[in-house]
């Protein structure tokens, strides 16, 4: 039987609920449990897939192909553990299931209402993974949102009937607050943490847990008057100072013994938890001996957020290599318009040993793109592409090498006359936007001897997806002959995969999103050559300098 943890936020939002979750969840996994972690966004989208990255940060896709809130992101990261669609659940999707009954007539003669329908669907949800999986142990599910907002008030309440309808050491109820320090006054404030306890403790949830975030250590005088004020003993009161990573934020918890007393609360016999591998994991992280800059040419780039998986991966991809690697982030669209010439990219780049194109849509930014890409290409700079990146690599060789002046892509201009990058035969004839686009995860077999071969060091591979054009195979055999190589196929050979240029240091380009498989104790292989490339330019380049 498995027990049900919900993670809900209080006073803003950004507390870093997604970390905080996470982070529980890795604890936990250390204990030896099983765990799932699940997030539930009030939302009425049905999914983030139609959001813009600009409003909601990136879109994190699954093995299965469900376009998630970036939060399940780091669950896998933190867990090392795949989830599915069922992990995700917006209020649009729980609205979208009740209409569809309420259309075939499954409620015929009752009024259909928040209370009881809404809820009861949002309590089958909350269980629906531990019954398809009876080895798991704990199922964690975040409440997306704030406490008090309106959109958030039928999950809350869906909680409350849970956990009462429940045995009590059965479900568990953390609750993440802030506690401001105010510069004027000197100290730190627990009113805002009273009040949101208050909040919660009016819907009917009293938390059982609280981690306050906070730029530094609450105190024990502070931990005793929350304690008191919020109606829990004074050793479930934890605090979530600001750390330097991310992936402190678990030890930083265990050494206060959160997973201990939830494990006790929740009636959990488990051994010690180990956390050696990832302590040690973490000060690699936090001393890395070098350091190499690496540039992502992007548009969303005001939006850290929209490349969450990516910056991530880099981060994960510097702990092998024993460096930290520094994102040099490159506006697209400033590398457009008469006056970019090879001095003003010269500029751009200068101390960059490498670039990387990640993903997008739409036409905005391209030729920026197209002519970053270009300078790494011809300047031997280390360079990544990836999904548009790669489309956009294309684009750029069929124009300079391949010799087709007007190469573009079926997105930009459906009258192209050289759509070197076209619609796929499978999307052709789809109306509808949301979740129609090929996503999750596909094989792909890697050619034998090749750069992406080396780095993966197997020919069979998946990758997760997500896109809608692909390369126009009309034009593959013309690319060929300019020396492309095209180094990682569908099994069927139809769906270009992976692109390589050749007398190059490191030029890769991919149609899949490495980002979304990389795990802080295992850097995806591409995001790692890249870096390792990056460090090769540099020491070369200082090599030259001082010879
Ligand atoms: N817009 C491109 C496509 O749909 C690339 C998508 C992406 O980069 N994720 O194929």
């Amino acid at each position: 039987m498995a027990k049900f943890v919900f993670v809900t936020g209080g006073v803003v939002s950004a507390l870093g609920k997604g970390i905080a979750s996470a982070s529980l969840g890795n604890l936990l996994k250390a204990r030896g449990l099983n765990v799932i972690l699940q997030k539930f966004d009030p939302y009425l989208n049905v999914d983030p897939g139609t959001m813009s990255p600009f409003q909601h940060g990136e879109v994190f896709v699954l093995e299965d192909g469900a376009e998630c809130d970036l939060d399940l992101g780091h669950y896998e990261r933190f867990t090392d553990t795949n989830l599915n669609q069922d992990n995700n659940l917006t209020a649009g999707r729980v609205y979208e299931t009740i209409l569809a009954r309420e259309r075939k007539g499954e409620y015929l003669g009752r009024t259909v209402q928040v209370i009881p329908h809404v809820t009861d669907e949002i309590k089958r949800r909350i269980q629906l993974s531990a019954q398809q999986n009876p080895d798991v142990d704990v199922v964690i599910t975040e409440i997306g949102g704030t406490v008090g907002d309106i959109e958030g008030q039928p999950f809350l309440e869906a909680i409350r009937q849970f956990r009462l309808e429940q045995p009590v050491e059965d479900t568990a109820s953390v609750h993440l607050t802030l506690v401001p320090y105010i510069d004027a006054a000197g100290e730190i404030k627990t009113k805002p943490t009273q009040h949101s306890v208050r909040e919660l403790r009016s819907i009917g949830i009293q938390p059982d847990f609280l981690v306050c975030r906070a730029k530094e250590p609450i105190g024990d005088d502070a931990r005793r008057k929350i304690a008191l004020f919020c109606n829990l003993p004074a050793d479930h009161v934890f605090d979530a100072k600001d750390a330097e990573s991310i992936y402190e934020v678990p030890l930083n918890l265990h050494q206060q013994g959160l997973d201990a007393v939830v494990c006790e609360r929740l009636g959990l016999e488990t051994q010690a938890p180990d956390v050696s591998e990832w302590e040690k994991m973490v000060q690699v992280l936090l001393n890395p001996p070098e350091r190499v800059r690496i540039a992502i040419v992007g548009k969303y780039i005001e939006l850290k957020d929209a490349y969450k998986s990516i910056i991530e991966s880099f981060i994960h991809a510097g702990i092998p290599n024993h460096a930290a690697v520094e994102q040099v982030w490159v506006d697209s669209e400033s590398l457009e318009g008469e006056e970019v010439g090879e001095r003003k990219m010269a500029e751009m780049f200068a101390d960059c040993h490498g670039i990387l194109v990640p993903g997008g849509f739409g036409d905005r930014g391209i030729q920026g793109k197209v002519n970053a890409i270009r300078f790494a290409r011809e300047n031997g700079i280390p360079f990544l592409g990836i999904c548009l990146g790669l489309q956009c690599a294309l684009i750029e060789i069929g124009r300079d090498v391949v010799g087709l002046e007007m190469a573009g892509s079926a997105e930009f201009d459906a009258s192209t006359p050289h759509p070197v990058i076209h619609l796929m035969d499978s999307q052709k004839g789809i109306a509808n936007l949301g979740g129609t686009m090929r996503l999750g995860a596909y094989p792909c077999e890697v050619k034998k001897g090749s750069l992406a071969a080396d780095l993966y060091g197997q020919i069979e591979i998946s990758e997760r997806h997500r896109h809608r054009y692909e390369v126009n195979n009309a034009y593959r055999a013309r690319f060929e002959e300019a020396g492309v190589v095209f180094s990682g196929l569908s099994p069927d050979g139809n769906l270009v995969e992976i692109v390589e240029y050749p007398d190059h240091p490191f030029f890769l380009a991919v149609q899949f999103h490495p980002e979304l498989k990389s795990r802080p104790r295992r850097a995806h292989p591409l995001f790692r050559g890249l870096v390792a490339a990056a460090l090769q330019r540099q020491s070369r380049q200082a090599e030259t300098a001082a010879g």
